[in-house]
């Protein structure tokens, strides 16, 4: 089933998520959710809490993107072990429609999780699997892209976004 997409500026996008203690029939069901909602906005990665669920999950599927590589991955609970280098993306956020803005990433990082099937799991994962995988974190975190931004920019961010929310209000 396709979920409605939470946006900006819904608290429930500023607040930590809780972690996933057990694996039941409606975890399961909300990340197949999860995934329909997000092939269906043609995004690459969503954050539980993006669907209004404050719980520690996210999914991830980069296939759609073609110059970076095939990573389909659902990760529940999931932490940063390590983290190196730098890279500066320009990404988009389901939750901020028709806005981009340019962040800095880790370029590498290595993280574990908690699989569909409860298992911990270890993933190391580079350039735009990676950056993805920091935007989601920060969604579980209660933290957004604008967050990410310097004082100014974030200011710029934001009076472009309040646009584009009006004019899509016009439509
Ligand atoms: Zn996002």
């Amino acid at each position: 089933m396709v979920r409605e997409i939470v946006t900006y500026p819904n608290e429930i996008l500023q607040k930590p998520t809780e972690r996933v203690d057990e694996i039941d029939d409606e975890v399961r069901q909300l990340i197949k959710d999860m995934f329909e909602t997000m092939y269906s906005a043609e995004g690459v990665g969503l954050a539980a809490n993006q669907v209004g669920v404050s719980l520690s999950i996210m999914v991830i599927d980069t296939t759609i993107k073609e110059d970076a590589p095939d990573i389909k991955l659902v990760l529940i609970n999931p932490e940063i072990i390590k983290a190196e280098g730098k890279v500066r993306f320009k990404e988009g956020c389901l939750s901020f429609p028709g806005l981009s803005v340019e962040v800095e990433r880790f370029e590498r990082v290595q993280l574990k999780a908690i699989d569909e099937e409860g298992k911990e799991r270890v993933y190391d994962l580079e350039g735009f699997p990676a950056i993805v995988f920091q935007h989601e974190l920060d969604h579980l975190k209660g933290i957004t892209f604008l967050d990410r931004l310097t004082a100014w920019r974030r200011r710029l961010a934001l009076e472009k976004y309040r646009k584009l929310q009006r004019e899509a209000q016009k439509v």
